[in-house]
């Protein structure tokens, strides 16, 4: 599979596009999250809503589904389409009561499964999006009392969106076969609700091998070199996972 961060930047980040990807195996093209500075940034790209597949959210924050109005909008009467739409069970109230119902609702339309061919995911299990791309969620810590989802595509790339440092998780992921993990990282000190750089320094050279940082905020530059053994994801360069 080949992904293409849209974004690499945290969510105060101005050099760089919310921390979105596209995934792409075979003729099937999957966002993961879709934040307020997406619908540009996939302009940008010169790709259109209505060239993706389906949508998977992490969890509800602006960063991560900010842009999901303008693409309800554009695909309902733009492209007269129904986007299909992944995300864990425990997201979609929220995502409709408390982010996409003030702006979306006009006349009958009133449920996010007006807009949306709405999939629930549950934790722990396998679901196949497409002939060679299998994710998984797994709940992990972001914000207190919110929840907060984490992927591993095809059981071999983690994907951790917005999560606190675990290292516990990441030597077990590792242990049971993954060979590539994305994870979100805030170079300031100290980190709150993400994994701080400081926090991922402290892991095995193992686990630093198979780890690229994103999520990252705009004064990057200064910390090249100083990742121990992990890598940098560069926003809209495409890589073979
Ligand atoms: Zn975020
Ligand atoms: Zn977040």
């Amino acid at each position: 599979m080949k992904i293409t961060m849209v974004g690499t930047g945290s969510a105060f980040a101005k050099r760089f596009d919310n921390n979105n990807a596209l995934i792409e195996v075979d003729e099937f093209r999957l966002l993961v999250d879709c934040g307020i500075t997406l619908p540009r940034a996939l302009h940008e790209m010169d790709i259109q809503f209505v060239d993706l597949d389906a949508v998977l959210i992490s969890h509800i924050h602006g960063d991560h589904v900010g842009g999901l109005e303008e693409l309800a909008f554009q695909m309902m009467f733009k492209f007269k389409r129904k986007p299909v739409l992944y995300l864990a069970q425990q997201l979609i109230k929220p995502l409709w009561e408390n982010t996409l119902r003030g702006g979306l609702t006009q006349e009958s339309l009133s449920r996010l499964e007006h807009f949306f061919i709405v999939k629930p995911l549950e934790t722990g299990k396998q679901y196949e999006l497409a002939p060679g791309l299998i994710v998984e969620l797994i709940q992990t810590k972001h914000i207190i009392d919110k929840d907060s989802f984490s992927f591993l595509f095809n059981s071999r790339f983690f994907y951790s969106a917005d999560m606190r440092f675990d290292g516990q998780l990441l030597q077990k992921l590792v242990d049971g076969g993954v060979e590539t993990i994305y994870h979100d990282c805030q170079i300031e000190t100290p980190a709150v609700v993400h994994a701080g750089l400081d926090e991922l320094l402290t892991l095995p050279e193992s686990i630093q091998k198979k780890l690229w940082l994103m999520h990252y905020g705009d004064g990057i530059d200064e910390y090249r070199g100083k990742t121990g053994s992990m890598r940098i994801v560069e926003q809209r360069k495409s890589y073979n996972v």
